[in-house]
């Protein structure tokens, strides 16, 4: 079994963006992201700051905008549209989840499909189904770059996909269809979890639910990929943060398998990065 180090990649893939900012650099274009963020939810300022960090590092201009928690929509759009307009600006990430007062569908389709490194817009998420090269939603694009860096080509797998939504499961799921797996997709109302996973023989699990996927549900030497984060408040891993997959007793049914933390969770912040540099490399047709 071999673990799918996730962080060292990801420090991988950082200095390769830093060597190609610097380069840019040299022809006067600085890579530019602006991350905004409604209100003062902990864990979203916590995300945030870690994602200028590592602007900072990688040579990519971050620029903070805040607003507070009762921000009208109409002032995020305007603020949208300015971003849009600055040039400065090659990437545009609004922090989710937003305040209930604002309708989050309308602010991602008001960021320029060509500066949404969120890959969240629908012009970039038809693209993706349509298998046109675009920007790519960051955590499924991150679970992508781990495959490929060990390997695994998932041409003519049988995949499992666990979890269906617009930022994990979907665009996921289209990924490997686009790489030509055989996907089988599985959601809260699938009849038996069970009977799918346990056919996979690479298994991308991306639901909310701390250890859901026991060794029961797995095919021995599966390739199995651990989407979830979840931060235990209570039991033998109170205050750690633990995976979708029940780690401990799985690991050894599988081939790769990737651990939480230190797996997904730092490629996510890596793919940020890569998305805001192909971005700027766009607007100089590069
Ligand atoms: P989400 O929007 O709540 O979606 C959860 C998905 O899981 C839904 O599609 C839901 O199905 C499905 N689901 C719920 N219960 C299920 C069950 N019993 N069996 C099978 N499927 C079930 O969550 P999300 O934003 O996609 O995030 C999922 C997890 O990934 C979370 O732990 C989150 O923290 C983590 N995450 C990690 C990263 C990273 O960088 N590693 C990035 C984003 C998210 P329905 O649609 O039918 O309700």
């Amino acid at each position: 079994m071999t673990i799918l180090d996730g962080k060292a990649l990801s420090n991988k893939v950082k200095e390769e963006i830093k060597k190609e900012t610097d380069e840019l650099k040299k022809e006067g274009i600085i890579p530019g992201l602006a991350v905004v963020l409604v209100g003062s939810d902990p864990a979203s300022q916590t995300y945030v700051a870690s994602k200028e960090k590592s602007c900072t590092a990688a040579g990519i201009f971050s620029e903070k905008i805040t607003m507070n928690e009762d921000a009208t929509e109409e002032r995020l759009l305007d603020r949208i549209a300015k971003l849009n307009a600055d040039d400065s600006i090659h990437g545009i990430l609004v922090q989710l989840p937003l305040p209930e007062h604002i309708d989050t569908a309308k602010v991602l389709e008001a960021i320029d499909p060509k500066k949404d490194v969120d890959g969240f817009h629908v012009s970039n998420v038809g693209q993706l189904v349509t298998g046109e090269p675009t920007l790519v939603p960051c955590t499924p694009l991150g679970v992508m770059r781990i495959l490929k860096e060990y390997g695994i080509d998932p041409m003519g797998m049988d995949a499992c996909v666990v979890g269906v939504s617009n930022i994990v499961g979907k665009p996921m799921t289209n990924l490997l269809i686009n790489a030509r797996a055989t996907v089988t997709v599985c959601h809260s109302k699938t009849k038996d979890l069970k009977a799918h996973t346990s056919r996979a023989d690479l298994l991308i699990v991306g639901v909310g639910i701390p250890h859901m996927i026991k060794p029961d549900m797995v095919k021995e030497g599966a390739v199995v990929i651990d989407i979830g984060i979840n931060r235990m408040t209570w039991g033998k891993y109170e205050g750690k943060l633990v995976g979708d997959i029940d780690f401990e007793t799985v690991a050894d049914k599988c081939s790769f398998i990737t651990p939480v933390p230190g797996g997904v969770g730092p490629m996510t912040i890596a793919m940020l990065l890569k998305n805001t540099l192909s971005a700027a490399k766009m607007s100089v047709n590069k």
